[in-house]
């Protein structure tokens, strides 16, 4: 009986400052979720693990610069071989050659994923970059046996319609993000996230062959909660609230906060659910929320604008300018740290584990 796959350690060594406090607190949940991707691909995945089909292929689509990246692609081909030596037959003998396609916004840092990608003597697979959006197919037809993706379907192709517009009833005022308050805002962003979701999974349904499996894990909101009564809700709405003290010193202006939104959705489980539920291409063999490993720790105000910087100033330099950064995350950490979020108040959002599999 071969020994079950190994499980991978928190991602560390990194100095990256920045990108590390994004990058950790997704490792943690691609970690804590990396027992049951490999159950999932021993029990569900439903190809002949043999010579016949060629190279065994996988695809992490919005893969950033790693390390994530490489810690789930290792994991999914230990467990292929795992399943491989324990559905054993003649032809499966010979080993099985893997390519892994990394796919992530033509903007994307592919540079620093592939020097910093394990050396290639202890690489197993061979490596591709594909560049494109994942809302439209970026691989050919039929040709992944493999696909995930982490922490990504809430990034919108768009800032939906008219929560920019100051004469639109979806207009999003002062605040940055869809935060839940304004019920026309969030079906403007509901009808957006709608689309891209099914843009999404009608790619992947091309791509991924009869069969295969399609991992996605993500953050989403509980069954009837709203966003703003979140951590992170709390936490971006602290930083619109800093955007506008700015705009109060001239450091920046109101109308441009105005235009400004965030093109991120983050719906409810069942929201999510019924999204997948019409595409008729794929089964869902497992939708749960797991635990997050960092969910029970408070968090410190330190760790936390770390993350959200990483994650949003590209964005907020795009609209505001380069120079607003230092001194808006300045100030967003000493709001925290005079009116710090009551984290026992928060409702928790939902760390969610999804399975699909391509019908034949
Ligand atoms: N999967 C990694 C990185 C998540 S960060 C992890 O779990 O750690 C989100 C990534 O999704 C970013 O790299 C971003 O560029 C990418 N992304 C967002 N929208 C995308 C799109 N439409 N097509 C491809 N990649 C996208």
């Amino acid at each position: 009986m071969p020994t079950f796959p190994r499980s991978y350690p928190m991602s560390g060594g990194d100095d990256r400052h920045s990108y590390i406090n994004n990058s950790s607190y997704q490792i943690a949940a691609i970690n804590s979720v990396g027992d049951k991707t490999r159950q999932c691909i021993i029990e569900k995945l439903d190809l002949p693990l043999n010579s016949d089909l060629g190279s065994f292929r996988i695809a992490d689509y919005g893969c950033s610069i790693g390390p994530n990246t490489f810690h789930v692609v290792q994991s999914i081909i230990d467990a292929v071989k795992f399943k491989q030596l324990k559905d054993k037959n003649e032809k499966s003998l010979m080993p099985l050659e893997f390519q892994v396609f990394f796919n992530d916004q033509p903007n994307n840092d592919f540079n620093t994923l592939f020097r910093t990608q394990p050396p290639s003597s202890e690489l197993e697979y061979f490596s591709a970059g594909v560049p494109g959006s994942f809302h439209g197919q970026v691989l050919p037809r039929n040709t992944i046996h493999i696909g995930h993706t982490s922490y990504t379907t809430h990034w919108l192709s768009n800032v939906p319609e008219h929560v920019d517009d100051k004469n639109s009833p979806a207009w999003n005022k002062n605040y940055i993000q869809c935060n839940n308050s304004i019920e026309e805002v969030t079906k403007s962003y509901k009808v957006q996230f709608t689309k891209d979701m099914k843009l999404f999974l009608e790619a992947r349904a091309e791509e991924i062959v009869p069969g295969g499996l399609m991992i996605v894990l993500g953050q989403c909101l509980p069954d009837g909660v709203s966003l703003f009564k979140t951590y992170q809700g709390i936490l971006v709405d602290t930083i619109g609230d800093c955007l506008m003290d700015m705009a109060k010193l001239g450091l920046t202006s109101e109308e441009k906060i105005g235009l400004f939104t965030i093109p991120a959705y983050f719906p409810q489980f069942s929201e999510l659910k019924t999204e997948i539920e019409k595409n008729r291409s794929f089964t869902i063999e497992t939708m749960e929320s797991v635990h997050h490993p960092l969910e029970d720790i408070p968090l410190s105000n330190h760790f936390l604008i770390a993350m959200f910087r990483a994650i949003l100033s590209t964005i907020i330099k795009e609209h505001f300018g380069e120079d607003v950064i230092d001194e808006l995350f300045d100030r967003v950490a000493k709001k925290l740290g005079k009116y710090p979020i009551n984290f026992k108040e928060c409702e928790k959002n939902v760390t969610y584990f999804i399975l699909l599999k391509r019908n034949e």
